[in-house]
């Protein structure tokens, strides 16, 4: 392929995949993968730096931080960390650092799969904490990180100081989130780190606490503050702060010494509570790394050694089909069970047609499985030696659920089958519609929604709310119960108070995820609203592609039946459109006291819905002091940084009321 094509398609690709990784918490490729293809692009943009492109992810951190959030500007930037995959790209390390005329002792540490996390103290009181994001900002997620137990809340000495260090769960909590997410049919955390990062991100954080997170703290922004001069002397003063700092860390001038320490964690990491993807080995003197110098994208004085993904050998048995909700069909390696990182795996992934033929992978084969701590296996690569008489693959051609020819379309990897009322495709959509990505109705797991089908109980979405009428026959399925029929109507019923947003995203229209249905919730208030809609309304819309656009418009021409039975057995959400004017726009809010109407979450909706934002702390950012009775330190520091303080009748003039 034509090398500037190919960095153009690597770029959009890595791209998509970084924002499913860091902003979804929910990637679709395995990291392994996902460095192997920035490793590609790496060496083809110093082949061809005449192509690089603008956004290409060799010269970024992270991903753009999410709107969910206020956002924050790292007073320092919080940089990515250079990958080294073998001891020969280490000793490359070294040998650059040397032939720079230095000769360093290093600090190694393990390097701690989860969420890295900026933490502000002013006098030792925990003010901010905030996201890495894109690297330059971040999100302020303050509230969500004081319900984490090993975040302390207060230092103990009285210090200025801002740390860095790791958000992540532990293993055994992440088991016991999946056992009881399985049990009430829940979609499942995928590993630890994508737990860790949806949990840290929530809007409740009731929720966070919940997740029972854990942090390791392991750097300090500014250590000569504290008249600190190695990165050593920095891991023992946190820990007299009051942080858990990882004990497993090594100080040494010797390479040797350094790798035999990372042989000894390959296997050891197993035993460890919390996952670790490699050791980051850093210069222990400050001033010397300041000396060496860093990347646009990265310090050069560190490098991340990554331990190699497990990979296992076990035969293909047979390849299976599934059925997804828009259609596609899901080739499934069916595997003699091995033990991959300590859990039993029987069944892989093996993506697509393209994937397949790409490995020329064939039933029979010896293959490695690797795992990666995810909870989806994936079919790497077959062992050839150990290939017998074995048929090429050949991919189905009908609709292993309903018999249809399938087809693919151009410039698409996955095949699909077309006929709408796929008996696959509807048993998938109602499984996701009911899932926790979509309208989350505890104990409408997988398994019920599909016996509730094979027993003739629901035939579509709608039927789901009319299970109610049949509680007596329901009951008497086995297994099912008195109680557990109950808890299910509940929650079916419960499910009625999604959002629109909810709702539109649970129905599984094809590109209409989550950040798609909200935008759509934001100009539509109802399904009358959005029924009417064309494609070209709908087009003209900031972030709605045509494509989406004329997918929505085509399922609601398709399903007007079924959303007038939704809205009739009271699933009619309406939503509060948010947009309605701008006249706060840019503005940013400080609520403080007791307002004389207005709940402090009416007065936020309101200010948000005229375009304005509203931030926890005041600072010189603030534009207004919204205050009412009983207002605290808030308002006295409002008067010292003379920022502007409105009572309710002023806020409500300002919106025009
Ligand atoms: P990184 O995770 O390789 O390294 C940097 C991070 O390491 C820091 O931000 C910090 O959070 C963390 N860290 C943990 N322990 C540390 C310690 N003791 N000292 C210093 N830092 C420590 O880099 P990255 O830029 O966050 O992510 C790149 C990696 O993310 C890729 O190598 C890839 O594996 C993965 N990724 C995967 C996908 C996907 O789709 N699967 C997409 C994007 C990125």
């Amino acid at each position: 392929m034509d090398p500037k094509e190919r960095i153009r398609e690597l770029v959009e690709r890595l791209n998509r995949y970084s924002y499913e990784y860091y902003v979804l918490d929910n990637p679709s490729v395995s990291d392994a993968e996902y460095d192997s293809l920035l490793r590609e692009l790496e060496g083809l943009e110093k082949q061809y730096p005449e192509y690089i492109l603008e956004n290409s992810p060799t010269r970024r951190v992270g991903a753009e931080v999410s709107e969910q959030f206020e956002k924050v500007t790292h007073d320092v930037p919080m940089l990515s960390l250079a990958n080294a995959f073998s001891e020969g790209e280490l000793r490359d390390f070294h040998e650059r650092i040397r032939k720079a005329g230095f000769s360093p002792e290093y600090v190694c540490e393990l390097k701690i799969d989860g969420i890295s996390l900026s933490l502000k103290y002013k006098n030792g009181i925990l003010m901010q904490g905030a996201t890495r994001g894109n690297g330059t900002v971040g999100e302020n997620i303050t509230a969500n990180v004081k319900r984490i137990g090993t975040v302390p809340k207060f230092l103990k000495r009285n210090v200025d100081i801002e740390i860095r260090g790791e958000v992540y769960m532990r293993k055994d909590v992440f088991n016991r989130h999946n056992e009881i997410r399985k049990a009430r049919g829940v979609e499942l955390f995928r590993n630890p780190r994508n737990a860790a990062g949806g949990s840290l991100r929530q809007l409740n954080p009731a929720v966070t606490e919940e997740r029972k997170l854990d942090f390791f703290a392991y750097s300090i922004v500014n250590p000569a503050a504290h008249g600190l001069k190695k990165q050593s002397e920095a891991l023992l003063f946190l820990q007299e702060l009051g942080f858990v700092v990882n004990p497993n860390y090594l100080k040494s001038r010797d390479l040797e010494e350094i790798l035999a320490y990372l042989d000894g964690w390959k296997d050891g990491r197993h035993n460890l509570n919390y996952e670790t993807d490699g050791v980051v080995i850093k210069v222990d003197d400050f001033e010397m790394q300041e000396a060496i110098g860093y990347t646009v994208k990265s310090p050069k004085w560190a490098i991340a050694y990554k331990f190699p993904t497990q990979e296992v050998e076990t035969r293909l048995l047979d390849i299976v089909y599934t059925v997804g909700r828009t259609g596609t069909i899901n080739p499934n390696a069916v595997l003699e069970p091995v033990l991959i990182g300590g859990s039993l795996v029987q069944r892989a992934t093996l993506n697509n047609e393209d994937f397949i033929k790409e490995r020329d992978i064939r039933i029979g084969d010896y293959v490695l499985v690797r795992k990666a701590g995810e909870i989806i296996p994936e079919v790497v690569r077959v062992n050839f030696e150990r290939r017998e008489n074995t048929e090429p693959f050949r991919m189905i051609e009908n609709c292993p659920a309903c018999g249809e020819k399938i087809i693919k379309n151009e410039n698409e990897a996955a095949h699909y089958c077309p006929n709408p009322d796929c008996r696959g495709k509807r048993l998938a959509g109602i499984i996701y519609f009911a899932s926790s990505a979509g309208m989350d109705i505890e104990g409408l797991g997988e398994r019920i929604v599909e016996d509730l089908i094979e027993r003739g109980f629901i035939e579509t979405i709608a039927d789901i709310y009319r299970l109610k009428d049949r509680k007596d026959e329901l009951v008497r399925i086995e297994g099912m119960g008195e109680k557990s029929v109950s808890n299910l109507l509940t929650a079916i019923e419960r499910s009625k108070e999604n959002s629109f947003a909810q709702v539109l995203t649970a129905l599984g229209i094809r590109l209409v995820g989550s950040k798609v249905a909200r935008v759509l919730s934001q100009h539509y208030a109802s399904f009358d609203e959005l029924m009417e809609a064309s494609v070209e309304d709908l087009a003209s819309i900031r972030d709605i592609g045509l494509q989406t656009a004329s997918n929505v418009a085509a399922y609601f021409q398709k399903n007007r039946e079924l959303i007038e039975e939704l809205k009739s057995l009271g699933i009619n959400p309406r939503a509060e459109k948010t947009v309605s004017s701008d006249l706060l726009s840019d503005k940013t809010f400080v609520l403080t006291g007791k307002l004389p109407t207005l709940s402090r979450d009416e007065a936020t909706k309101l200010i948000e819905a005229h375009g304005g934002k509203v931030s926890s702390s005041v600072s010189k950012k603030t534009d207004f002091v919204l205050a009412g009775e009983d207002a605290g330190s808030k308002l006295k520091k409002a008067q010292d940084l003379n920022i502007k303080i409105i009572n309710e009748e002023e806020f409500r003039k300002m919106i025009g009321e």
